[in-house]
């Protein structure tokens, strides 16, 4: 049987920005606030990236410290974060269908706040031809195998994207003991001055106007095949490749519920009481603008609950 319950603000994903616009929310006593989280724990994207450049230059923190101190600022604000709690579907305009230990819920709210983030694109959305070996993976998969399961990778790895995304993975693949084949990006420069300094100061060959057009091997990779744009070819011998950031918005709650993320201005979406923040909004941003965004979609929120008592 489905449960039902309500609350006053429903916050969909605990990470940076759904937490801080929670913290913001219960702070200003906006009632019942809950946010949930399909992960065993809060914090999002930031629990595993155990590199640093999050908190501030006076004050730099790796990812792991960042997450909690949000997850502790809301939890002290008096929201009720809920982990191991997956949004499915609307069942209702401000009503959404959920499943986690307590079995399905039906939970609706006065406002919604969606902050589901965003993804990197994996190897079959960039469309990128050959065979399906292991040791494919995206830039977050990489850091959760590493620092979150400690898992083992391969030996040599090619990192493509040129971000600051990209600089995270390459030196979590050193940090596991492994080799950076190289980086290589399609742009004509790194898209950020770390990838650069990845180049220089950690001497990881930076290849620029350069794609990957094959993947080669047979149960395990066994290289890429890369053309740069002048027409030459070659291989990169390399039993791990991994594609970092062109991000995506994780947005199929909001096309389920056929709203428009991009109606009106931020936080606002194309449905009344439903609001948006952080990388689902745009895919990218730092984790600094993702708070940001949530903060904002909280004061945007008390608003329309002030307007409809
Ligand atoms: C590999 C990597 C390294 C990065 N390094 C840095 C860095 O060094 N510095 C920096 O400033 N930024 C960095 N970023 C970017 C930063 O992590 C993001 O800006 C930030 O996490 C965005 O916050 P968010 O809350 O929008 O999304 P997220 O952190 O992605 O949180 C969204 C949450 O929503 C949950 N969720 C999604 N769908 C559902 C659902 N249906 N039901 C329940 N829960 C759901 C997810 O499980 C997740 O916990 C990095 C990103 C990546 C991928």
């Amino acid at each position: 049987m489905t449960a039902e319950r309500h609350v006053d603000v429903l916050v969909v994903g605990a990470g940076p920005a759904g937490l801080a616009a929670a913290a913001r929310l219960a702070l200003a006593g906006a009632g019942r606030v809950e946010v949930l989280e399909r992960e065993p724990e809060a914090g999002g994207v930031p629990r595993y990236c155990a590199h640093g450049g999050f908190g501030t230059w006076t004050r730099p923190l790796t990812g792991p410290a960042y997450a909690r101190l949000l997850v502790e600022a809301a939890a002290r604000a008096g929201a009720v974060v809920r982990t191991g709690v997956t949004v499915l579907d609307w069942a209702g305009p401000l009503a959404l269908a959920t499943v986690g230990v307590r079995g399905p819920e039906t939970v609706t709210a006065r406002a919604v706040v969606l902050a589901t983030g965003a993804y990197e694109r994996p190897r079959a959305a960039r469309l990128v031809p050959g065979t399906r070996p292991a040791g494919i993976c995206t830039g977050g998969e990489l850091l959760q195998a590493v620092h979150r399961y400690r898992q083992p990778i391969g030996e040599r790895a090619v990192v493509i994207g040129a971000e600051e995304v990209s600089y995270a993975a390459a030196r979590t693949v050193r940090a596991a003991g492994a080799e950076v084949v190289a980086m290589v990006t399609g742009l004509p420069r790194a898209g950020s001055v770390r990838a650069l300094d990845a180049r220089l100061r950690a001497r990881i060959p930076l290849l620029t106007g350069t794609a990957v057009t094959e993947i080669l091997g047979h149960g395990r990779l066994s290289g890429v095949r890369i053309r740069h744009r002048d027409g030459r070819t070659g291989v990169l011998a390399c039993d791990t490749a991994v594609f970092t950031g062109d991000f995506a918005a994780e947005d199929e709650l909001a096309r389920r519920g056929r709203i428009a993320l991009s109606d009106g201005p931020a936080p606002y979406t194309g449905r009344p009481g439903v609001f948006a923040a952080g990388g689902l909004r745009q895919p990218g941003l730092d984790v600094r603008a993702a708070v940001r965004e949530g903060v904002e979609a909280g004061g945007a929120v008390l608003e329309w609950l002030v307007s409809r008592p």
